[in-house]
């Protein structure tokens, strides 16, 4: 059964450029079902373990790829393990609480040709991170894709974050990606030859900073140095290590800015409008399993709608 991709032409919007925003930003959510993708193209998979474009196979459904995706019951992180599912990938469906929608994802992903698990691990915690490759390697017998995406803010001011708030930050945010970097190279590194793709997802806040994000915005910003180091360290083992940097992308928490604050923003926007999970995902399923992303490692690639350039 031969593949598609179908490409995104919705742009992104970015997010917590306006400071008096930052009170409505503790509570962000994003809805993981946005607009449906407007256009089909031909897509080849190929094995990478090499950088040939010539050496394209197709594979059968449900034997795709395995991709870890991290907080993947919602938002943004539930658009990008969709998008992988629909390509064929077997994916592991992480998640903290949300069982529901967790096996939802899993629904919608068999039903679109792939196969999931849904698995429930706080990956700021090294025996929850463990338990979630063994899961992985349980079910699919290997690990090729991780998306480092789970992520959460806990917004105030510098003068009055506690040190709780900042610790709980760093500890999803930027631990929780190392943990999971580490659990998942040495699956990737065990299977010769050795192939494997990382893509962290980071925020336009990690390159700008942002008012009320001081424990947020370090962890991203950690998260983009961790991403080249990765990068170094593992490319000549054939695993890349990519990072994208989302802008102001339509969620409930954009929902509960008001008219008010959306105007502000949007005039901070080139594209105009906000962004959409799906051009996250997009782009996830690009530097994923498309080969042209073979050569490209240690990037951080906004989708922002222009926001920060
Ligand atoms: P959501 O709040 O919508 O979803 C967060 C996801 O992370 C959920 O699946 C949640 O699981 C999971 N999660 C939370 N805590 C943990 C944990 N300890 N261990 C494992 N999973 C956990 O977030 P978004 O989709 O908005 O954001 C996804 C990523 O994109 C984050 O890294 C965020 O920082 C980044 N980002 C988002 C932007 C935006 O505008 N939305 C902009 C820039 C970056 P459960 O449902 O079980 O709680």
């Amino acid at each position: 059964m031969a593949f598609s991709v179908r490409a995104s032409s919705s742009a992104h919007l970015a997010r917590n450029v306006v400071s008096n925003a930052r009170s409505s930003l503790a509570s962000k959510r994003s809805n993981g079902m946005g607009k449906k993708v407007s256009q089909s193209i031909p897509f080849r998979f190929q094995s990478m373990s090499s950088t040939s474009r010539k050496s394209s196979v197709t594979v059968q459904a449900a034997d795709g790829p395995v991709c870890v995706v991290t907080g993947a019951s919602r938002g943004i992180g539930a658009a990008i393990a969709t998008q992988l599912g629909a390509q064929g990938c077997r994916v592991v469906v992480n998640y903290a609480a949300s069982s529901g929608p967790a096996e939802e994802v899993c629904k919608t992903i068999k039903a679109s040709g792939g196969d999931a698990i849904a698995v429930q691990a706080n990956v700021a915690k090294q025996d929850e991170v463990d338990a979630l490759f063994k899961a992985a390697v349980d079910a699919f017998g290997e690990v090729n894709v991780l998306v480092n995406n789970a992520g959460i803010t806990r917004d105030t001011l510098m003068m009055r974050m506690k040190l709780a708030q900042w610790q709980e930050v760093i500890d999803l945010n930027l631990t929780g990606v190392f943990l999971c970097t580490q659990a998942a190279c040495k699956i990737m590194g065990k299977k010769k030859p050795v192939k494997g793709r990382i893509i962290n997802i980071t925020s336009v806040v990690g390159v700008t900073g942002n008012a009320g994000q001081a424990n947020y915005s370090a962890a991203k910003a950690g998260v983009i140095g961790l991403t080249k180091t990765v990068a170094r360290e593992y490319a000549g083992r054939n695993i890349q290590c990519n990072a994208i940097a989302p802008g102001f992308i339509a969620s409930d928490m954009t929902a509960e800015l008001g008219p008010e604050i959306e105007a502000k923003i949007l005039t901070t926007i080139p594209a105009g409008k906000y962004g959409q999970p799906e051009d996250i995902a997009g782009m996830v399923r690009f530097l994923a399993l498309d080969p042209a992303a073979a050569y490209i490692t240690g990037q951080t690639i906004h989708v922002d709608g222009g926001m920060v350039m």
